[in-house]
């Protein structure tokens, strides 16, 4: 499966804004973005205009990078949302929030949505009592998320619950963390989602 292999922090200096992809550096003062936050490359420093469509590109691409997810999945997350009832760029947002990789990040599981991705695809959690693999699996309301027996000593998910005081589990998911056990309590709705996206902006670019 295709999946982008450069410099993640790259990608916080160009969307200018941390997108929280490296887990606990993120958080330590190795923060590539808080020590040169202005876009990489030769004219990062220069550039202060940009045209409605870089602005609204800009936008789609953040969103990308934020869940991890490529150009031809996204199209068809939007294209989902667009079929559903109610607002196309709430829907959009509230899709991704759901899939499998971002709630097990969410609940603490991972330290990072990429860690949490590899994670699921390593077959390490059940979804009410039954293993799921696949990272885009949409979780649903009541649905609960458990490490399995035989993955609850992995290092990886062990530091990332102790971190998860830390950075707090969402008032819509609800944690055992003795049990690794989690569960969606209710759905988000997109006040909840606190990321500074304008989801807006994506809607206008598809559109065209
Ligand atoms: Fe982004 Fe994290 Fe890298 Fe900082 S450490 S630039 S938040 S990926």
């Amino acid at each position: 499966m295709a999946r982008y292999t450069g410099s993640v922090c790259r990608l916080c200096r160009r969307e200018n804004l941390k997108l929280y992809l490296k887990g606990d550096r993120c958080y330590s003062d190795k923060c590539a973005f808080e020590r040169r936050s202005y876009p990489p490359g030769q004219h990062g420093k220069g550039r202060s205009k940009y045209s409605d469509y870089a602005i609204q590109l800009r936008e789609k691409q953040k969103v990308k990078r934020i869940y991890g997810v490529l150009e031809k999945q996204f199209r068809l997350y939007f294209e989902k949302a667009d079929r559903m009832k109610g607002i196309t760029g709430d829907n959009l947002l509230l899709l991704l929030e759901r899939r499998m990789d971002n709630m097990v990040f969410r609940l603490g599981f991972a330290s990072s949505r990429s860690e949490a991705r590899q994670l699921v695809r390593h077959g390490h959690f059940l979804v009410n009592g039954r293993r799921v693999n696949i990272p885009s699996y949409l979780i649903s309301q009541e649905e609960t998320i458990e490490v399995r027996e035989k993955s609850k000593k992995i290092p990886r998910i062990v530091e990332s619950l102790e971190a998860v005081a830390r950075r707090g589990v969402p008032h819509w998911l609800e944690l055992d963390d003795k049990k690794m056990t989690g569960k969606v309590v209710l759905l988000p709705s997109r006040e909840d989602l606190t990321m500074p996206i304008k989801e807006q902006l994506i809607v206008e670019l598809y559109s065209k």
